[in-house]
């Protein structure tokens, strides 16, 4: 395995862009399948749905014989902040659920249908740590085709509120950017977003060989 580095130019390791650095699905695999198991039928008439050629489509579909309805299958989006105290530490949390749970990961979750990716950053910090934060830049973005999401991770500054756990978040840390909790973090997406913040921040520390990038 290549070491991380903060020269981004040597690690990308692929024509599929930066974003590609989570994920170890191939593209161009189609659906998943556990995800096309959960997409068995036609939303607007109820037959069974197909997966094969649609007229008029470039890639094989699911669509409905009966109808001509076609079920896109598209990712979702996951929002997610590194949030930094006035002292310039790194909030994160444990989480209480799985997948990751016992692991650290920086707080964030799906994106609503109603609200901006800015209120969703906000939303989900103070739902999984108690803290109202600011979003800022955008670190990076990351795909996991493996679970077909993309993951955005904004630096986020925090405001106010009060460090709080819940279902979600067994703790709520700070960690200095040169006491991150490598071998324990839960996601690849953790891992990347946090080495791309200190590319841009602390170029000076050297990321660690964390567990989650050799399961
Ligand atoms: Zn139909």
């Amino acid at each position: 395995m290549t070491k991380p580095t903060a020269d981004r130019s040597l690690e990308s390791g692929s024509d599929r862009g930066l974003d590609a650095r989570p994920t170890d699905i191939e593209s161009g695999r189609g659906i998943p399948s556990w995800l096309a198991a959960s997409i068995t039928y036609c939303s607007r008439c109820g037959a069974e749905l197909h997966f094969g050629e649609v007229p008029g489509e470039e890639r094989h579909r699911l669509a409905c014989l009966s109808c001509g309805f076609v079920a896109y299958v598209n990712p979702r989006l996951v929002v997610t902040t590194l949030p930094l105290t006035d002292d310039g530490e790194l909030v994160l949390i444990r989480r209480g659920i799985e997948p990751g749970i016992g692991s650290w990961a920086q707080p964030g979750g799906f994106l609503e249908v109603d609200e901006t990716v800015t209120e969703a950053a906000r939303r989900e910090t103070l739902e999984e740590t108690g803290l109202i934060v600011e979003p800022g830049e955008i670190v990076g973005l990351y795909t996991r085709l493996e679970a077909a999401v993309v993951v955005l991770a904004f630096e986020a500054r925090v405001m106010g509120g009060e460090p709080a756990t819940s279902p979600e978040s067994l703790e709520v840390r700070t960690f200095a950017p040169d006491a991150i909790p490598w071998d324990g973090i839960a996601f690849k997406t953790t891992y990347w977003a946090i080495v791309d913040w200190l590319a841009r921040r602390h170029p000076e520390i050297q990321p660690g060989d964390p567990a989650v990038l050799r399961r």
